[in-house]
């Protein structure tokens, strides 16, 4: 048996934002808009004015902060008071995930369109949810992934680089953790073994990014929309969440877990993160050094972090080395490898790593 699963329609460009009320209208007649403030006074006007075009009823629900079980409920009653039938996301993950969430229990379409593209979230059916102190509660998942997922690389342009390369981050990852799930003999999140389409999706991704990453985070960095970006946000969007959900997560994502964990490295990214977890993950597989040495001057080039000071962590203590290693075994993602690791291996290669990534 094997299980494929993707969005249903994916739409990407300059300016597609304009577009979106268009393509909701084959999804229902009325869309709640759930957005953070910032990107409602940036672009609430232009999405209002798409739907109004498109003939089809919008409200803007600005949400408030982190995305708990309880934002989940209230935004619900928001929903059905206005009659909803389909739930649009637009913003980061949080936006994204909370409206995923609503759409989940009130069993709605769900739209995602991202204004950032750091993660592998908006097509995926998965739904993150965390406490007041950005521990990760629950994954949630939608019974199909998102309807649409709607991405105007004119707007990620003008989002932050550090944004972009954290999504690279997460997804220069994939091709390396589908095939240690693939060895593994391990199941992807679907219950079944890799696709083929799968592990050719992540083949894919990686070979785009490689190919365009440097170039597309220069266009961001101007603010343009070229090529290069296009072939980027398609790998870091729609590749990247078709690779993990139908390929599987590996040991990068365990240690991106662990990662949540580590005090000194607050606020830094998840896509960063994974980044490094990939290095913790090749040097489990005994990759030869040549090869990690290369993936190491590319993560140089681009600007991905290589070292745990790159997070925050100045000189990190065996302390939380060891903490790093331990709650990356929280993760399900660290079973998925073969032969079976445990903190001890964890810790070690995390220290092989600091010495590799100076
Ligand atoms: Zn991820």
């Amino acid at each position: 048996m094997r299980i494929f699963a993707a969005t249903s329609r994916y739409v990407q460009g300059d300016a597609a934002l304009d577009e979106l009320g268009r393509h909701c209208k084959v999804l229902g007649r009325s869309a709640l808009v759930i957005t953070d403030a910032d990107m409602a006074r940036l672009l609430g006007d232009r999405v209002l004015a798409s739907f109004k075009a498109a003939d089809v009823a919008c409200a803007l629900e600005v949400f408030p902060g982190e995305i708990t079980h309880a934002a989940i409920t209230a935004l619900a009653q928001d929903s059905l008071r206005f009659g909803a039938d389909m739930v649009v996301g637009l913003g980061g993950g949080k936006a994204l995930d909370t409206a995923k969430g609503v759409a989940l229990k009130l069993g709605l379409r769900s739209i995602s369109v991202p204004t950032i593209a750091s993660n592998d979230g908006p097509a995926s059916a998965a739904i993150a949810v965390y406490d007041d102190e950005h521990i990760m509660q629950d994954i949630l998942h939608l019974p199909r992934n998102p309807d649409l997922v709607l991405v105007d690389t004119g707007v990620i342009a003008n989002a932050p680089a550090r944004f972009l390369r954290a999504g690279i981050g997460d997804a220069i990852s994939k091709k390396f953790e589908a095939q240690a799930c693939a060895s593994a003999g391990a199941l992807t999140l679907l219950g079944t073994p890799a696709s083929l389409t799968g592990l050719m999706a992540a083949d894919a991704c990686y070979s785009i990014i490689r190919k365009h990453a440097a170039a597309a985070l220069r266009a961001v960095e101007a603010k343009q929309v070229n090529n290069d970006l296009e072939a980027l946000v398609e790998a870091t969007v729609l590749l990247s969440t078709i690779s993990f959900e139908n390929g599987g997560l590996s040991v990068s994502h365990a240690i991106a877990r662990g990662f949540s964990y580590l005090q000194r490295a607050k606020g830094t990214l998840h896509g960063d993160h994974v980044a490094y977890g990939l290095l913790v993950q090749l040097v489990l597989e005994n990759r030869p050094l040549a090869f990690i040495e290369e993936l190491i001057g590319f993560y140089h080039e681009i600007g991905l972090p290589t070292l745990l000071q790159d997070f925050g962590l100045l000189q990190p203590s065996n302390k939380e080395i060891r903490e790093l290693a331990e709650k990356s075994m929280v993760s399900p993602s660290a079973a998925r490898f073969s032969p079976p690791v445990d903190a001890n291996q964890l810790e070690a290669a995390i220290k092989r790593v600091e010495q590799l990534g100076g």
